[in-house]
C-alpha cells in the first residue's frame, strides 16, 4: 500500500489576489474573470459566494464584496512555482489541473506522508504566501477526499479505520467522477452509498451505470481503485492569457493582450528550457459566444517573443473579432531548446 498525497490550493485565485491586500483577508473577497466569480475565499463561501456565479448575484447576495480581477499573470507565475516545489519534493506528480496535484513521496507509510505533507504547506505558506490543504491516503480516490476533509488550510490524514467506514459509507454524491446522471441511475437502484451495492446484482449495476463506472465502483467498494500516478513526462503546450474587459469596461484591445500574453508565454517557455512551433489563440466572446480558435506554426521552433508577437498580430487582424471577454495565447508543439538541432547557416 502506498501513501499518496493530494496537494489543493485553497481558494486559489483570491489567495493569490490576497497575498498584495492582506487587509481584505478577514473580508469577504472573490476573484471574478470579466462577469464571473473565478474562486471566492472563505469569508465570501459563509456568505453565499461562489466560483462559477455571476458577479452580479454574487453582489446581490453580498453586498460587501470585494471583487478584484483575476491577476493572470500572478496566477501563472504562482501556479509554476508551485509546480516546481511538488517536483522538488515528489518523486513522482500527477497534475490534476494548474494548482492541484496527486504525489507519490516516496513512503508507504501514512505518518511519514504526513510530515511530508506538514513542510510542504509550510514551505508553499513561506514562499508563496499562498494556503495550501494537503490529503494523505492510501488511493487517489481516498487522498482526494482527506484533502477536502482537511480544508481550508489544514492537513488529513484518512487511517485504515476512516477508508474502511468510507469504503461503505461514502455517499455517491462524493464518488470523484459521478456525475449527476449516474447519480441519478444510482439513486434508482437504492444506490445512496458505496456500501449499498452489495445489495445489487452485478449486471444490473453494469447495465445502468456502464462497464467501465460499474467496475469502478467495485473497486471502490473493494479497496481496488487506481493508486497509481501518471506523471507528464513532457509537457506540449503552455498558455498565458488575460481578460480583456471587466464589469463592461474595455481596458484593453485584443492586440494589446494578446501582444503581453505572447511576451509572458514565452518567457516562461525559455525559463522551461522549450521552444514552440505552433501557436493558438483562443477567442472567448462576451455573453459567451462560440469560441474562436486561430492557429499558426513557425517553421523553426522558437520561444522568442519578437518572432511569435507578429504571428499573433496577424491572425487577429485577418479575423474579423468580435467583443471579447478572454483571450488566450498557447505555445503548442514544445520541445526542449536543446534537442531542436542549431540552423547550420
Ligand atoms: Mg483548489
Amino acid at each position: 500500500m502506498v501513501a499518496l498525497l493530494h496537494v489543493d490550493a485553497d481558494s486559489f485565485f483570491a489567495s493569490v489576489a490576497l497575498r498584495s491586500r492582506p487587509h481584505l483577508r478577514e473580508r469577504p473577497v472573490a476573484a471574478a474573470a470579466h462577469v464571473i466569480i473565478t474562486s471566492a475565499n472563505y469569508p465570501a463561501r459563509a456568505r453565499g459566494v461562489h466560483s462559477a456565479m455571476l458577479v452580479a448575484d454574487a453582489l446581490a447576495a453580498c453586498p460587501e464584496l470585494v471583487v478584484i480581477d483575476v491577476p493572470q499573470a500572478e496566477i501563472e507565475e504562482t501556479a509554476e512555482a508551485l509546480f516546481d516545489v511538488f517536483h522538488d519534493i515528489a518523486r513522482t506528480v500527477e497534475p490534476g489541473s494548474i494548482e492541484e496535484a496527486f504525489l507519490d513521496v516516496g513512503t508507504d507509510d501514512p505518518g511519514e506522508a504526513a510530515m511530508v505533507g506538514h513542510a510542504l504547506r509550510r514551505r508553499v505558506a513561506q514562499q508563496l504566501g499562498i494556503p495550501v490543504s494537503v490529503g494523505v491516503g492510501s488511493t487517489k480516490l481516498i487522498a482526494k477526499l482527506a484533502s477536502r476533509a482537511a480544508k481550508p488550510d489544514g492537513l488529513h490524514v484518512i487511517d485504515a479505520a476512516e477508508e474502511a467506514r468510507l469504503r461503505t459509507e461514502l455517499p455517491s454524491s462524493d464518488i470523484w467522477g459521478v456525475g449527476p446522471k449516474t447519480l441519478e441511475r444510482l439513486k434508482r437502484l437504492g444506490v445512496l452509498r458505496i456500501g449499498d451495492i452489495d445489495h445489487v446484482p452485478a449486471a444490473e449495476l453494469q447495465r445502468e451505470c456502464g462497464t467501465l463506472m460499474a467496475r469502478r465502483l467495485r473497486q471502490i467498494r473493494e479497496g481496488t481503485d487506481d493508486a497509481n500516478l501518471r506523471p507528464v513526462e513532457h509537457r506540449t503546450t503552455l498558455s498565458a492569457g488575460g481578460s480583456i474587459a471587466g464589469y463592461a469596461r474595455a481596458d484593453k484591445s485584443p492586440t494589446a493582450l494578446a501582444t503581453e500574453s505572447v511576451a509572458r508565454a514565452c518567457h516562461r517557455a525559455e525559463r522551461a528550457g522549450l521552444v514552440a512551433s505552433g501557436l493558438t489563440l483562443t477567442l472567448a466572446p462576451e455573453h459567451g459566444g462560440r469560441i474562436i480558435q486561430l492557429k499558426q506554426a513557425l517553421p523553426d521552433p522558437t520561444n522568442s517573443a519578437a518572432e511569435w508577437t507578429p504571428v499573433a498580430t496577424r491572425l487577429l487582424a485577418a479575423t474579423s473579432v468580435p467583443l471579447l471577454s478572454t483571450l488566450t495565447v498557447t505555445l503548442t508543439g514544445l520541445q526542449s531548446a536543446h534537442r531542436v538541432a542549431p540552423t547550420l547557416f
